[in-house]
């Protein structure tokens, strides 16, 4: 295990984030490892969006820092952050509608040094991993709303990430869809080999595909370690996973 403070990786230090009078991060310390999933739960206003803004450039800092491999990047925009291997999906897929979907992947996948017929065997290899090549050509738009989160995920992935934040990947994907996204998640587990943070209120997809949980209340880390022993934890009980807590 790589120090704290130093190695490869994605963490923060301290990290606080106050939003008039809202303590939406207070003192977080937390730490991805590449090529490992980590969870992040945690009840609804817990933080997860706001430490996924903060570790990519969306929000900034009231105190602490963000490194990656070892590198302060607390003062980064979320482009020079991007440009570093830090890719991210939002609650909302954010594609360009009126592309199709191969536009949009291959949009990312130029983005990126190397050549153009590099950058069309890559594109092929993203919609054949995320199970996009039937529906290539059609419009982002128009398309089924669990394609368009696998569209999210795709255009991501050809930034080639070396950590990639996927915020709710499995929101309003409907109970028949899930067992197919879950089998997606499973194959970018498998081919991407980036480091993920993953925030779900779907648990049981986290505990499946984490290799380490994070749980989140109230702006603080209330556990952090392995999926059986997060389970298990009486706090995390109390604050989310009780009757009512997490979907
Ligand atoms: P959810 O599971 O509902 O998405 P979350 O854990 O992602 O919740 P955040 O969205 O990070 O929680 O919000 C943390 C807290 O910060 C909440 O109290 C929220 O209302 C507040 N907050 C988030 N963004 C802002 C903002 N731009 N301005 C003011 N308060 C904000």
């Amino acid at each position: 295990m790589p120090s704290w403070t130093d190695g490869a990786g994605l963490w923060t230090e301290a990290a606080t984030l106050h939003y008039a009078g809202i303590h939406a991060l207070d003192d977080v310390s937390v730490r991805c490892e590449p090529g490992r999933w980590t969870g992040l739960i945690g009840p609804n206003g817990a933080g997860k969006t706001t430490l996924v803004n903060a570790l990519t450039g969306f929000a900034a800092l009231t105190s602490g820092r963000v490194f990656l491999d070892g590198e302060d990047i607390t003062g980064w925009s979320p482009q020079r952050r991007a440009r570093a291997g830090l890719a991210r999906t939002f609650q909302s897929a954010r594609l360009f509608p009126e592309l199709s979907v191969r536009e949009n992947v291959e949009a990312a996948v130029l983005s990126r040094d190397g050549s153009r017929r590099a950058a069309v065997v890559e594109m092929q290899r993203i919609l054949g991993l995320t199970g996009l090549r039937r529906v290539a050509e059609v419009r982002a738009a128009a398309l089924p709303y669990a394609e368009q989160r696998a569209a999210g995920m795709a255009r991501a992935l050809g930034l080639a990430p070396r950590f990639l934040l996927l915020d709710e990947p499995a929101a309003g994907v409907d109970d028949l869809e899930l067992a197919g996204f879950t089998a997606l998640l499973r194959r970018i587990q498998q081919d991407s080999g980036c480091g993920v943070l993953l925030i779900e209120h779907n648990v049981d997809l986290v505990f499946d595909l984490a290799e380490e949980v994070i749980v989140l209340d109230h702006g603080a880390v209330i556990a952090h370690g392995a999926p059986a022993d997060v389970r298990r934890d009486a706090q995390v009980h109390a604050a989310y996973l009780g009757v009512g807590g997490a979907r």
